[in-house]
């Protein structure tokens, strides 16, 4: 299950060990970071700015499957999911605590490669490691990060903020790391059934990248405000496309008509649904775990984000008494209802 051989056995080392370990390769660059690991709480400075707090708890077994999951990418995703609440706010992200709860199975080279994706997407981000917490679990692999941003009190997007006309976006592709866990959920079964046979997942990167190594979208953030655009209302996708409209338009008190025909799907993310015999416009809508941004705009900024390869619009805003409807390919309208992922059923 490790991609290291070596087991150093966590009570070896103890709790405060274990944290000195960890930590060690933690650095602080951000300059609102005045106080990191090592006192009673991190001490942070955002002079004058809004603070955005998110927090998750993903515990193996209903959020992730180490059969095929590799710890350094469960250690990256679990901070990107985090950091793609705050972009979601229109914030920047800057700090991330990272609490882990280990049982016995887990030796210290578990942890490591651990904090070695989560340090890799701190890096990547920008954003620092200042604290987290540390203990034993009965059961399973336990992570929970809380991550911390800022934005300028205008700045901050609400997913309430969606007026009638407003255009609806998403940026990037969607349904891809669903169909990417149904690839990897195969595979498993084939391997489980046949240890002899090894994973094909030939040709698929993408789409089971999309599901073990997302990628929260603070390039998007960053580009609207290069455009000098501020969306009216803004939710990240990880649930699914049809779960996080609703949100929206239940938040703003609207509704909205959504094209089928506009809703961004990779090629490889379409062939392989059709593969598994899937509607890949399902994935999109209910599949989840895509990690981009849903956002209405204004019809006076459309100018600026039609040249954009990785903003699609994919609909508009009415009001309420329209319902949430879906025209598809073929002109007809279907309601949009929520399906999303039910943490208390098992998937
Ligand atoms: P406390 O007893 O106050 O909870 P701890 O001994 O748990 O303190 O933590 C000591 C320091 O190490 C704190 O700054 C805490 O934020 C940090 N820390 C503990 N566990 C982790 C972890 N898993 N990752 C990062 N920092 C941690
Ligand atoms: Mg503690």
């Amino acid at each position: 299950m490790f991609d290291n051989p070596e087991r150093t056995n966590l009570e070896q080392l103890g709790e405060f060990g274990l944290i000195d370990h960890i930590t060690k390769a933690v650095e602080l660059k951000e300059p609102s970071t005045v106080k990191g690991i090592g006192d009673d709480a991190a001490v942070l400075d955002f002079s004058g700015k809004k603070m955005l707090v998110s927090t998750d708890l993903l515990l193996e077994g209903i959020h992730f499957d180490l059969r095929y999951v590799p710890l350094k990418h469960l250690g990256y995703k679990a901070v990107q999911v985090n950091l793609s609440d705050i972009y979601a706010m229109n914030g920047i992200a800057s700090q991330i605590t990272f609490s882990i709860g280990l049982s016995s199975k887990f030796p210290l080279e578990a942890v490591e490669e651990i904090y070695a994706g989560a340090l890799l997407a701190c890096q990547k981000y920008g954003v620092d490691l200042v604290g987290g917490d540390t203990s034993a679990s009965v059961q399973g692999l336990v992570i929970s990060v809380t991550s911390i941003g800022h934005a300028d009190g205008e700045a901050v997007v609400y997913r309430s903020g969606a007026q009638v006309g407003d255009l609806i976006c998403v940026s990037g592709d969607l349904g891809g790391a669903y169909v990417g866990l149904q690839l990897l959920e195969r595979e498993k079964r084939i391997f489980l059934e046949n240890p002899n046979i090894q994973p094909d997942l030939e040709g698929k990167d993408y789409i089971v990248e999309r599901q073990l190594k997302p990628e929260a979208r603070k390039d998007v953030v960053e580009l609207l405000a290069r455009l000098g655009i501020k969306p009216t209302a803004m939710i990240d996708i990880s649930d699914g496309l049809a779960s996080e409209i609703l949100h929206i338009c239940r938040a703003s008190g609207k509704g909205c008509k959504l094209y089928e025909d506009k809703i961004p799907i990779d090629p490889m993310t379409y062939e392989t649904a059709r593969e598994f015999g899937i509607d890949p416009t399902v994935c999109a809508l209910n599949g989840g775990e895509d990690y981009e941004l849903l956002f209405t705009i204004r019809q006076a900024d459309y100018e600026q984000v039609k040249g954009q390869p990785d903003i699609s619009v994919i609909g508009h805003v009415t009001d309420a008494d329209g319902g949430y409807e879906l025209i598809s390919k073929s002109g007809n309208v279907h309601p949009i209802t929520a399906q999303g992922w039910n943490a208390f059923t098992s998937r």
